[in-house]
């Protein structure tokens, strides 16, 4: 029984300036507390691969990964949206993302191990379907969740995202797919104000005012994302893993803590064991002091593995 933790030194080389807080830093941070901690000798790693260009069109168009490939700079950084840079290296990661999300699924599904995180970036989850955005290119959560819905027996999916940011590129890839349930919480109004307003029985949007406590954040949990879980029962289950929404993180203003991180995971874990096999893929996402996110990475990491053992 077992818990994957996929990666790659590689992703580090997606850099997009010093200043950047989508920076090489936050993966080193993960890895050093890990390491410290011993949990990493508990956890079965592996490499992350390349995605190939198949898996990315299913969810994204065509042109959108051209226009990206164009782009690209032979030196220094060339924007994409206004705070999202690619540098000569940025591609390369950002498929290493995406196959770490596939990687993950495929692992998961075959049953090698139990449940699987992906410690990669750059991030995916506000990536649409022909835009980049929002320090993202490819949608990694998705890529791995079409990659789930091409396996036999896998009708339904889920993807739950906690990053403290509205996941628009999951809700504009996914808002016609009743196969796909997404739930998402995030502070409200903030960026990046797309697809807040959607109606969809497959889009559970949760906003939360800035400064609000924990504890609205749990009941928007417990009382709009599990009700729809009941009802999807998803055959595997995606999280977008974001630890943005923590107290100390410099980007926004929501006040969760490590508990809170490992008290959504056990729910997640429940949910998972009654309709899925206890089949999960987690997708890190955002989380910009590298320091609460390496420990909020260690508590998500500790509940998943205890979940095995
Ligand atoms: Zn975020």
């Amino acid at each position: 029984m077992t818990t994957a933790f996929i990666s790659h030194q590689d992703c580090s080389l997606h850099n997009m300036g010093p200043e950047h807080p989508e920076s090489p830093i936050r993966l080193h941070a993960i890895r050093r507390v890990l390491e410290r901690t011993g949990l990493i000798e508990q956890l079965i790693q592996f490499e992350a691969p390349h995605v190939t260009s198949e898996q990315i069109t299913r969810v994204h168009a065509e042109l959108h990964q051209k226009r990206l490939e164009m782009k690209l700079p032979e030196e220094g950084v060339v924007y994409a949206d206004e705070d999202t840079a690619l540098c000569p290296d940025s591609l390369h990661a950002a498929s290493l993302a995406a196959g770490g999300a596939v990687l993950a699924t495929e692992k998961v599904l075959s049953g090698e191990v139990d449940n699987a995180f992906v410690a990669v970036r750059p991030p995916g989850h506000h990536a649409e379907y022909k835009a980049a955005m929002g320090f993202c290119f490819y949608n990694n959560v998705a890529v791995a969740a079409a990659h789930a819905l091409e396996q036999e027996g896998i009708e339904r999916v889920a993807i739950l995202d906690f990053d403290v940011h509205h996941c628009n590129g999951t809700v504009d890839i996914f808002q016609n797919r009743p196969d796909v349930l997404v739930c998402s919480t995030f502070q409200h109004p903030y960026y990046p104000e797309r697809y807040t307003e959607i109606d969809r029985p497959n889009i559970i949007n949760c906003p939360l005012k800035a400064h609000g406590p924990a504890s609205e954040w749990r009941k928007a949990v417990i009382e709009r994302w599990m009700p729809a879980l009941e009802q999807h029962k998803p055959d595997m289950i995606f999280i977008s893993a974001g630890f943005d929404a923590h107290r100390e993180d410099p980007m926004a203003d929501l006040n969760l803590e490590e508990e809170d991180y490992a008290w959504v995971t056990e729910r997640i874990l429940e949910v998972a064991g009654r309709f899925s096999k206890g089949r999960v893929v987690s997708v890190l996402e955002g989380g910009y002091n590298p320091v609460a996110l390496a420990f909020c990475v260690l508590t998500h990491l500790e509940v998943l593995a205890a979940s095995n053992s």
